[in-house]
């Protein structure tokens, strides 16, 4: 199964989870590996990362691991140095 199945999938849908916690498998397919083949100088540290997850795990935009707001996957958007939230939540 693929992101785009687990989302078209009614019974994944979670609001407020990352698709870490949604599919396990996926995520370490389609994210983890791309996280996995960003440059140390690309990404934030661990902890700013994990702050920013957290942020958007309280957000309304949040839906099924997607920031609705800005259409990323915001396990991959988050770890970006240059990245920046739309709303400016981090
Ligand atoms: S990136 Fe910003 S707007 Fe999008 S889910 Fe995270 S906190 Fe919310």
């Amino acid at each position: 199964m693929n992101i785009m199945e687990v989302n078209a999938n009614p019974r994944n849908r979670c609001y407020r989870c990352l698709l870490e916690e949604i599919d396990p498998v996926s995520y370490e397919r389609d994210i983890r590996r791309i996280l996995d083949m960003m440059r140390p100088g690309e990404k934030v540290h661990e902890n700013l990362y994990q702050m920013r997850l957290d942020t958007c795990r309280q957000c309304e935009y949040l839906n099924n691991g997607t920031c609705t707001a800005c259409g990323c996957y915001v396990e991959l958007r988050a770890a970006g140095l240059q990245s920046r939230c739309p709303y400016k939540n981090w």
